[in-house]
């Protein structure tokens, strides 16, 4: 059975004062919710933020980039251990952001893969197709080959530690958003590749959905079968969005799942 997840990736967005806003927000939303909430805020507001949630908080933390090297000469990067003695539990790896803006390889998404495994913590890998590359039908191949570079290098232990987010480029920060049926089916080959390396691993890893996720679409497309959860962004950043769509896109989903 797998757990739904969501996390809030708040990208370059925010202030101490913010951040403590909306997690103050979110705190009395995620009691009780039969699902996992994660948010990302930027890295130099992860140590307030989780001393503000101290210990045993429903809603979980997680950094939005990890370096790929433990430590040394390499100024402005920040390394897993240093993630790590946090309190954080989830890293973003390869968002498309950093793929498209600073030129991350995937050999790097799998070396920063390898980093945060390294020190315990849950990487979230994204993948997802450019529109381009939508249109050329390209998808498959091009989601295949950024999973491959992860599933290649682990071992199917390794690999049940991650968790994956399928977010198409064009639909993050757009307003566009993948139907359920396009969605359901990169997951579903997502889900068969990753079966054989492991099955035990392919049915325990959480594959979230991203990509102008909003309270009016979570729920026909976190009710897909290989949908467990979502990687969301700027859009839900205030905290009267963010706590509506939080309470109605998991509640809805944790009822689902229980039915089955
Ligand atoms: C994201 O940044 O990962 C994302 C999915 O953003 P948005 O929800 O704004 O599309």
């Amino acid at each position: 059975m797998r757990r739904p997840l969501v996390i809030g990736n708040w990208k370059m967005h925010g202030s101490l004062a913010l951040v403590r806003e909306l997690l103050d927000g979110l705190k009395g939303v995620v009691d009780g919710l039969n699902c996992e909430v994660a948010v990302c805020p930027v890295s130099v507001h992860l140590h307030s933020a989780a001393q503000q949630l101290g210990e045993g908080s429903g809603l979980a933390l997680g950094a939005q980039n990890v370096s790929t090297a433990d430590s040394g000469a390499f100024t402005g990067e920040v390394s897993a251990a240093m993630i790590a003695e946090l309190g954080v539990k989830f890293v973003l790896v390869g968002h498309s952001e950093r793929r498209e803006l600073f030129a991350e390889s995937d050999q790097q998404v799998a070396e920063k893969t390898a980093a945060v495994l390294a020190q315990g913590l849950t990487p979230v890998v994204c993948v997802g197709e450019s529109l381009a590359q939508r249109q050329a039908g390209e998808t498959q191949a091009v989601v295949l080959r950024q999973l491959n570079a992860v599933a290649e290098h682990f071992s199917a232990a390794q690999l049940a530690q991650c968790v994956i987010a399928y977010e198409p480029v064009w639909a993050i920060g757009t307003g566009e958003t993948a139907t359920p049926a396009q969605a359901q089916e990169v997951h579903a080959t997502l889900r068969a590749r990753l079966a054989e390396v492991s099955e035990k691993a392919a049915q325990t890893m959480r594959i979230l959905y991203g990509g102008s996720v909003k309270a009016a679409n979570a729920n026909e497309l976190f009710a897909q079968h290989d949908i467990d959860g979502g990687l969301v962004g700027g859009r839900l950043l205030t905290p009267k969005n963010l706590a509506q769509s939080v309470s109605t896109r998991v509640g809805s989903h944790s009822r689902e799942r229980s039915k089955n």
